[in-house]
């Protein structure tokens, strides 16, 4: 059977590993943890530094196609994987995603709406942001940010200096401030022969910057959500997407739509998938990038996933175990620490059929209510 490479050795490494096996490939995990989620699954090659080039070809001779969850890879790297086998998504695609200026560039040339933006590569620009987006509005670091962390809200003057100062390395991106009504995203799935599998709109809802909860359809108008899987879809198509990605979108009070951020890559908004889809966001991932076909991306049942977080939730697992309604997803982490993604689980509802924040609670038992 032919080897599927993954770049990355967390829980998207791990859940990509498992569908890989499940369609009869196997997978080779590059990591630097031997004991992570995604090696405790499936054939591991370990590096020290993901810039060991020596690694990258052993790990890219010893399989037929790669993909990535860690998006972190230098360009180098890329480049170096890129010349010996066919990379998925390809790596113009992660450089994009990996930088918020070029990913907002991307946007504009291709006609998708995204939040009124300034690149500040000067203290002047802070200044001109200002101005332009008003108070308040968000600063961001233009590579690296992950669950809010990386970025700053500025309130008035007073905050700039400190703000500009504390974020690095520069250019920062300023971004408008959106009084969203929700946010929401969506999966969207495409294989080499141009076939194109959107998933139903998610709703997302965070603490702490942190993703902890996603509703499956999102409770918006169906014209809303088919607006925002035609934007999904655009963007698969105008990046010629090989593989998914995530599009994290904001549903402005106004009834529009902008795009905040995408992510070529499953993505944990796309994990309620796993139970209420007959083929998951995992799998239309590995059959987009091993150029099988892409089937409909049917859900059957209404769904909600609560993230598992660090040591309070997962101080919660035996009870978790203890109530079926309740799906849950292990990642195999050693160490359970404050703000990690240890897990989640799944709840799902007839179509049609998800309950208000009440019933909601009450579904997630343990999991729900004043925690
Ligand atoms: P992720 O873990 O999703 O990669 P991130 O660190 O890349 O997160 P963003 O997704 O850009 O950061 O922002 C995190 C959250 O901050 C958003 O989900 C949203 O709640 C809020 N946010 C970000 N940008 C804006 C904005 N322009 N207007 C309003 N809220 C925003
Ligand atoms: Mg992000
Ligand atoms: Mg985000």
């Amino acid at each position: 059977g032919a080897v599927l490479g993954i770049v990355g050795g967390g829980q998207l490494g791990r859940m990509s590993a498992i569908a890989a096996a499940r369609l009869g490939y196997r997978a080779h995990i590059l990591t630097q943890d031997a004991d992570g989620p995604a090696a405790q699954v499936a054939h591991a090659l370990t590096l020290g530094r993901y810039d060991d080039h020596d690694a990258l070809r052993r790990f890219a001779d010893a399989v037929d196609v790669i993909t990535f969850e860690f998006e972190n890879i230098s360009a180098d790297g890329l480049d170096l994987l890129s010349s010996i086998r066919p990379v998925h998504p390809a790596g113009r695609i992660l450089r994009i995603s990996q930088d918020r200026i070029a990913e907002k560039t991307f946007m504009a040339e291709a006609g998708i709406p995204v939040a009124p933006w300034l690149a500040v590569h000067e203290r002047a620009d802070l200044d001109r942001a200002a101005e332009a987006l008003g108070y308040p509005f968000i600063l961001k670091t233009t590579r690296l940010g992950y669950d809010g962390k990386g970025q700053a809200r500025i309130h008035d003057a007073d905050g700039l200096a400190a703000a500009f100062d504390t974020l690095r390395p520069h250019p920062l991106v300023a971004e408008g401030m959106v009084h969203f009504a929700c946010e929401i995203s969506v999966m969207v799935a495409r294989n080499a022969q141009g076939d194109v599998s959107t998933f139903d709109v998610t709703e997302n809802r965070h603490s702490n910057g942190i993703l902890d909860i996603s509703f499956a359809p999102a409770r918006i108008p169906p014209d809303l959500a088919a607006q925002a899987r035609d934007l999904a879809r655009r963007i698969a198509v105008a990046l010629d997407l090989i593989g998914i990605l995530g599009v994290e979108m904001f549903v402005d009070r106004d009834g529009s739509l902008r795009v905040n951020e995408i992510a070529p890559r499953p993505h944990n908004s796309g994990h309620w998938t796993m139970n209420a889809c007959p083929v998951d966001q995992f799998e239309m991932h590995v059959r987009a990038v091993t150029g099988l076909p892409l089937p409909p991306a049917i859900r059957h049942s209404d769904a909600v996933m609560k993230n598992l977080i660090g040591p309070d939730d997962m101080a919660l697992w035996p009870r978790i175990m203890a109530t079926p309604r309740l799906l849950a997803h292990h990642y195999g982490k050693a160490e359970a620490r404050p703000g990690r993604k240890m897990g989640h689980v799944n709840v799902l509802f007839p179509q049609g059929g998800l309950p208000g924040e009440f019933g909601v609670e009450a579904a997630l038992g343990p999991l729900g209510g004043t925690r």
